[in-house]
């Protein structure tokens, strides 16, 4: 009999969570349309009493179950939004008073989340350049309760020095907290490296057909509770009929993950060379400025790729014009190739002057890679730059 233990990635993604015995001989797990269910004599509490935005329906449980299995955690929360997701977390363990470490290149929700509504609930902020350690030092207050980073950002995919954020954590007594949705649980898992808290969208990879919103905390079971109860009361539960959705797409997870993988690295490789090219951005470059971290500590390199043509926005805009297979759409991770312009889409609430300090060129692309033939890609690609 294989205990769990045994079990790699791809069998957990098949076999974890899925009940035991089979739900009248169900090889499948059913979707339970119920918002509530019968009272048990053995529900003592209002967290144990079944409802949907209790987040304790069958499909939330069992894909708890799969989600820790993967994320290799002691437990998972799934939610309505990736969004939820990330503000119920720093609402739980966050309170008035706290000062909050940001990554200087934060998903846009989150940094407007903090930035807009941190003062009003007493939070204080700092942002820190995640490549140099060195600066850190001076952000940290006796307040600063959490360090919070993204495993790659958006659009500069860059990499934090994640060894020296878990170790800096340690060493300040601060929950490190981790927005791991651009490199998945396939390529990068933050909980054995010492993270304390793992987020993702998993409107993006987890999910992976671009058809439904839900995000994922993961972490011990002490907090994930935690966020549980702050998930009821602020009502961002996910659907059953969404949870079922992302339940039978995480199946087939490490296959999307590992194929994008390899046709972002050919595609990469294939701009890189091209003379209408000016520069391009992907951690499996030896041109990117933390190559050598992404070799080291990520199984691959992910499926998203930035690049500027020569020619400024008009060349941007004519390449945008000419795409016949990739989609122009600002969200990623699906199984249909997308390409934006994040100064006109994803960072058009930054301000010019703001995306240039950052290093977002107003003619930087930001493509996430599909399951369609890279061969075929790459004919939009150069019919598009010709
Ligand atoms: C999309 C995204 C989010 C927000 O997720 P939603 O599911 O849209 O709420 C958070 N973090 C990152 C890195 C994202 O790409």
């Amino acid at each position: 009999m294989l205990t769990k233990m045994t079990l790699k990635m791809q069998t957990q993604l098949i076999l974890a969570g899925e009940p035991r015995p089979r739900l009248a001989g169900a090889v499948t797990m059913p979707v339970f349309q119920s918002a509530m269910y019968e009272t048990r004599s053995e529900d003592k509490d209002y967290n144990s009493i079944q409802y949907i935005r209790c987040s304790n329906t069958p499909n939330h449980e069992a894909l708890h179950t799969k989600l820790a299995a993967i994320e290799g955690s002691e437990t998972a929360l799934v939610t309505g939004s990736g969004m939820a997701a990330i503000t119920s977390t720093l609402l739980t363990l966050l309170r008035v008073g706290d000062h909050i470490m940001m990554q200087d290149s934060l998903y846009g929700g989150t940094q407007a989340f903090l930035t807009e509504d941190g003062p009003a609930l007493g939070l204080s902020l700092s942002s820190f350049d995640a490549s140099k350690p060195a600066s850190w030092e001076a952000h940290v207050t006796p307040k600063t309760r959490m360090i919070y980073v993204e495993s790659i950002s958006n659009p500069l995919l860059r990499i934090p020095q994640l060894a020296e954020v878990v170790r800096f954590a340690r060493r300040h007594g601060l929950v490190a907290c981790i927005d791991n949705t651009f490199a998945t649980p396939i390529n990068f898992r933050p909980i054995a490296f010492g993270f304390d808290v793992v987020i993702h969208s998993a409107s993006k990879y987890l999910n992976g057909h671009a058809d439904i919103c839900a995000g994922v905390v993961a972490g011990r079971r002490e907090v994930i509770e935690k966020v549980r109860a702050k998930v009821t009361h602020l009502g961002g539960a996910l659907d059953p009929h969404a949870a079922w959705l992302l339940h039978r797409a995480l199946k087939t997870l490490a296959i999307r993950v590992d194929r994008q993988n390899r046709s972002a690295e050919t595609i990469a490789r294939f701009l890189a060379a091209h003379p209408a090219v000016a520069r391009v951005i992907y951690p499996g470059l030896e041109t990117h400025p933390q190559y050598a971290q992404a070799r080291e500590l990520f199984s691959g390199f992910g499926g998203m790729i930035s690049f500027e043509p020569i020619g400024g926005v008009p060349a941007a805009e004519r390449l945008l014009e000419r795409l016949a297979i990739i989609s122009i759409a600002p969200s990623l991770g699906g199984v249909e190739s997308n390409i934006t312009r994040p100064a006109a889409t994803t960072h058009l609430g930054v301000s010019a002057d703001e995306r240039q300090r950052m290093g977002i060129g107003d003619a930087l692309l930001r493509l996430s890679i599909g399951l369609e033939d890279p061969d075929d890609l790459i004919v939009d690609l150069s019919e598009g730059l010709a």
